[in-house]
């Protein structure tokens, strides 16, 4: 079949520093609880058996520097700001080496949560996609390309809403290195140009409200910003 009833949006592009053409969004890969202290500030422990994922829709995903109405169906919107990874190159059951070659750039994102949603069904041991794929709830600072920035180590990640600094730690916390977590998912998946994981975010996440502005920001990359605006009226 070669005709389509209806066409659906393009890819969203996010900018590349010094490149023209923009990075098409593929799929977007989340790592849970990546660092100590937000796992311990979410009440659970954190183990080193294996990295775990949930995934956002490309179609939900947002640039940095626009503002977003307040979702639906919360009371509890919560920010977490995150180290994402762009992949350049497929890349299937990855050694270290091919790890590392794989990914494009580096870029500061945003993983937006319906926090009150997320732990509800996580108690009734239901998924979290209520909770965790909600529209504009991914948003994408412009990447920087890997040589020109990294590799990862102890780069400052901090986050404020609204001037107050809420979040602020060290990419040094990662429990798992961004090297360790393509090695493993490229387990399940054949990683391809285009998708985008999002290494988990450090402690200090909280609620953000109507009018607020979080400001996201790693040592050496654009930042992310969002604003917040009043709820969709029907
Ligand atoms: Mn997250």
């Amino acid at each position: 079949m070669s005709k389509s009833l209806f066409s659906l949006p393009e890819p969203l592009l996010i900018p590349v520093r010094g490149e023209e053409a923009g990075f098409p969004i593929g799929r977007i890969f989340c790592v849970g609880r990546n660092y100590a202290a937000h796992a311990a500030e979410m009440g659970v422990e954190v183990d080193r058996e294996a990295p775990f994922y949930f995934t956002k829709s490309a179609a939900n995903a947002v640039l940095s520097g626009g503002s977003a109405p307040y979702p639906q169906g919360t009371e509890n919107f919560h920010y977490e700001m995150e180290l994402a990874l762009a992949i350049g190159k497929p890349v299937f059951k990855a050694t270290p080496d091919e790890a590392r070659a794989a990914i494009y750039g580096y870029g500061c994102a945003l993983d937006m949560t319906r926090r009150d949603l997320q732990i509800r069904e996580r108690k009734k041991q239901r998924p979290w996609d209520l909770g965790k794929d909600l529209e504009q709830g991914s948003v994408f600072a412009p990447l920087t390309k890997a040589e020109d920035w990294g590799p990862v180590s102890d780069q400052r990640i901090w986050l404020t809403l609204d001037g107050e600094t809420k979040q602020d730690a060290s990419l040094a916390e990662l429990i798992w290195s961004v090297e360790e977590i393509i090695c493993h998912l490229s387990g399940f998946y054949h990683l391809r140009p285009g998708d985008l994981i999002l290494t988990g975010t450090p402690a200090g996440v909280g609620p953000a409200l109507p009018g607020q502005t979080m400001l996201g920001e790693i040592d050496g990359l654009d930042p992310v910003s969002l604003k917040l605006s009043a709820a969709d009226q029907k």
